[in-house]
């Protein structure tokens, strides 16, 4: 079985109406990249980062994992994806900005939500959400009896700001937001809206992004 025909088809597109006109640019790669932001944000994939910012390629660092989680800073032997990646791109590429950019109807934060029932099966998905765990935690004191719609948002909003807090525990992170060199920013979008909610440091709350 070969690769799907429509991914065939996708990329003779792309290499006629992108990469032809653009081909200098595309040279130009070829000398390295130098992206100013870096976005963490979930594999679903109706939430695709160059897509909803209209980034071309060379524009944005991204990091996709489920439910657009960072660990906490764990400097052991374990094979931290997500941490190579921050250390990459904070080290090597001098991101200014790193975002953090949960979503509307998200499975990972809909399973962490959900752990304690004991539905959650894998060999791996457990694990990884219960990152998230400070975050179920806060939707049980902050909801406990909404709606599984409310507890689903909050849990989404508060996930979101578990990364941002962890991202805070990277030395490398700490000290270039400290010295005003980075900034950290969480986004949540509606999948079916496609809009964005800023996060607004000062309150915690959401803010809608204006068209
Ligand atoms: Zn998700």
């Amino acid at each position: 079985m070969g690769i799907p025909q429509k991914l065939v088809d996708g990329y003779r597109t792309f290499r006629q109406e992108q990469y032809a006109p653009l081909a200098e640019k595309y040279l130009r790669f070829a000398e390295g990249q130098n992206p100013d932001t870096l976005i963490i944000a979930c594999a679903d994939s109706r939430v695709d980062p160059s897509v909803i910012f209209a980034a071309g390629p060379g524009e944005l660092f991204v990091l996709r994992n489920v439910a657009a989680l960072v660990p906490p800073y764990m400097p052991d032997q374990g094979l931290h994806g997500v941490s190579a990646g921050l250390e990459f791109a904070v080290t090597a590429l001098n991101v200014s900005h790193i975002i953090v950019m949960g979503h509307g109807l998200c499975g990972g934060v809909n399973a962490c939500l959900h752990a304690p029932s004991g539905n959650v099966t894998g060999d791996f998905i457990p694990s990884w959400v219960e990152l998230a765990a400070p975050a179920r935690e806060a939707v049980e004191r902050e909801l406990p009896n909404g709606s599984d719609e409310a507890r689903q948002r909050l849990g989404e909003y508060r996930t979101i700001e578990v990364s941002l807090k962890n991202l805070m525990t990277f030395p490398i992170v700490r000290d270039r937001v400290e010295a005003s060199k980075l900034s950290l920013h969480g986004l949540w979008y509606s999948v079916y809206e496609g809009s964005l909610k800023l996060r607004d440091p000062e309150t915690g709350k959401f803010e809608q992004i204006s068209d």
